[in-house]
């Protein structure tokens, strides 16, 4: 059986010698990795934690998508910041059973990632376990200094947009989610963007954190709001509405952001990096509430409040 040092020495040779590009000075084999920081830059710091039975299950799954997603997970967080993932930390507590082929297939899929978003792999930590499989992915990303978009930048008037389409990721997108580096790129790139964050809770719920940190309310349009063909498959079966797996559902790892009303019609037509971009909404003053109008030009009395159904890992 292939010990723990047999393993990181192949995660070594895998992840290559960092090139000097790539900003990492030492990489995998040391006690640290060394990166130097470009010049004029800020550090984006962010990871997450995927832990068997309660963010996966491993029957019919292809560990592959488990190590893609354990990282693409954090460069969305970095992209929703406005900046460039750059090195990440690879943390993974496995089986015995799992030293071989499992753990093979898990690297193949950060470093497939990792390849896709530009990504440097410097390093982690490996351990056993009795218990759940756990992945954490600790991520390095750089932005501008001072230029990292928050969610705290919400201003009263802005159209409030979202890329892709939304509802229904449980059907499979949730595994191998793509990220939107690119989209956030061109867009921060482009011109000014006030807020945003990333769709991993459910668009109700993560717009209302932008709502919250930015003391402001909101109003979207029911009409606008991109419902994926997944939701719309989900709904056939759920009980539910295609519009409510799309206010509701997590993972889609889509954008939603605001931005100056006036450019919001030229995003919208051009999309981002190849992702469609809708405008749902509109930012209004905090005393608006956060509601819900079946359509932009729909009599204000027929708004009703939006519900923030998340997911919420604390409620049983
Ligand atoms: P230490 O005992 O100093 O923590 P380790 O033996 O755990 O050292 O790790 C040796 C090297 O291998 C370190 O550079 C570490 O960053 C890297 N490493 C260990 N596990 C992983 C992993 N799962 N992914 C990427 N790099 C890893
Ligand atoms: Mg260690």
């Amino acid at each position: 059986m292939r010990t723990e040092f047999d393993w990181i020495d192949d995660l070594r040779r895998r992840a290559g010698s960092p090139d000097a590009a790539s900003g990492l000075r030492v990489g995998i084999g040391d006690d640290c990795a060394v990166a130097v920081p470009p010049p004029g830059e800020e550090l984006l710091l962010t990871t997450d934690l995927l832990v068997e039975d309660v963010h996966f299950r491993l029957a019919g799954l292809d560990p592959f998508d488990l190590g893609w997603k354990s990282l693409a997970v954090s460069v969305s967080d970095v992209a929703s910041c406005g900046g460039r993932a750059a090195h990440a930390l690879v943390s993974a507590a496995l089986r015995p059973e799992q030293s071989g082929a499992f753990a093979d297939r898990l690297l193949e899929g950060l470093l497939a990632c990792a390849a896709r978003h530009g990504v440097t792999l410097a390093g982690g930590d490996t351990t056993g376990t009795p218990g759940p499989v756990i992945v954490n992915v600790a991520l390095v990303g750089f932005a501008p200094a001072r230029r990292a978009v928050l969610r705290s930048g919400a201003r009263v008037g802005d159209a409030i947009c979202v890329t892709g389409a939304l509802g229904g990721s449980i059907l499979g997108r949730h595994l191998r989610v793509e990220a939107r580096q690119d989209s956030a790129r061109s867009l921060v790139q482009g011109g000014v963007v006030h807020a945003m964050i990333d769709l991993s809770d459910g668009l109700s719920s993560d717009l209302g954190h932008i709502l919250d940190a930015s003391g402001v309310g909101a109003e979207l349009f029911a009409d606008r709001v991109p419902v994926h063909g997944d939701a719309l498959r989900l709904a056939a079966t759920s009980g539910r509405s295609p519009l409510d797996h799309a206010l509701s559902d997590g993972e889609d790892f889509e954008l939603c952001f605001t931005l100056p009303e006036e450019r919001a019609a030229a995003v919208v037509a051009s999309g981002l990096a190849g992702v469609p971009v809708s405008r749902i909404g509109r930012v209004l003053p905090p005393s608006a509430g956060y509601r819900m109008l079946p359509a932009e030009c729909a009599d204000p009395g027929t708004a009703v409040p939006v519900e923030r159904r998340g997911h919420d890992h604390f409620r049983r």
